[in-house]
């Protein structure tokens, strides 16, 4: 039985997030949270207010710019660090969300994030999620997901998580940011969202959260088992 890469990718705020973590700890693989990565940069170029349309600008950011992984040993999860600083909550931010689709259209900056991800990912035993994981990152995984929900349904599970992290948003704001970072990431000309011919697509509009967990571990594990 040999170490997979499962690829999932999507629209923004179907819960892939949660799902891929839970489906990682299920098989025991490491979860790499690619958007994290993209929300880094984001914060990055924000604070040093450097502008992604202008290329010097992108290269000094990219040049100095570290983004790492480190496990918080409270919460069991991987924390997103930049430049050695712990960023997990503050890369969640509307603010951060709001700037993220317009660099991740820059072709310098997907290139340098993509080579991290290949890298990382490199050891297999990964479950990876974003936008084109398994288009341009890993298009030999052998497990690709691409999950759907609805747009009500996702802005009230992302209005939830705001809520619970202390971030009061109406739901209109919440549900045109993540309408408008569709629509930039599936029309980019840079690796736009996808749905691979050869991904399985999950629909969690009326899944649980437990039940679309277990529908990915079940296929993943049958592809583990013929690998
Ligand atoms: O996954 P998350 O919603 O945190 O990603 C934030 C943004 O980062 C996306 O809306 C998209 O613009 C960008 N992204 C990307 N490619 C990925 C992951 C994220 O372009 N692989």
């Amino acid at each position: 039985m040999g170490k997979i890469v499962i690829a999932i990718d999507g629209f923004s705020g179907c819960g892939k997030s949660s799902t891929a973590k839970a489906v990682a700890k299920t098989l025991g693989y490491t979860y790499i949270d690619s958007g994290a990565m993209y929300r880094a940069a984001t914060l990055h170029f924000l604070t040093n207010k450097l502008s992604p349309t202008n290329q010097s600008d992108v290269e000094k950011g990219l040049a100095t710019m570290l983004i790492s992984f480190q496990l918080n040993p409270e919460t069991g999860a991987q924390d997103t660090y930049l430049n050695g600083k712990n960023v997990e909550d503050e890369i969640r931010s509307m603010h951060v969300s709001q700037h993220v689709s317009e660099l991740a259209t820059i072709a310098a900056v997907r290139k340098e994030l993509v080579a991290q991800q290949q890298r990382l990912g490199k050891g297999k035993g990964v479950v990876m999620d974003g936008r084109d994981i398994g288009s341009v990152v890993f298009p030999k995984a052998e497990l690709k997901v691409f999950m759907t929900a609805n747009l009500e349904t996702r802005a009230k599970r992302r209005q939830l998580e705001l809520l619970e992290k202390g971030q009061e948003v109406n739901l209109e704001e919440i549900q045109s940011n993540l309408a408008g970072r569709d629509q930039v990431d599936s029309s980019r000309a840079e690796s736009p969202l996808v749905k691979m011919p050869d991904a399985v697509e999950v629909d969690t509009s009326n899944l649980t959260f437990d039940g679309q967990v277990a529908q990915i571990v079940q296929i993943a594990q049958a592809k583990i088992k013929s690998n």
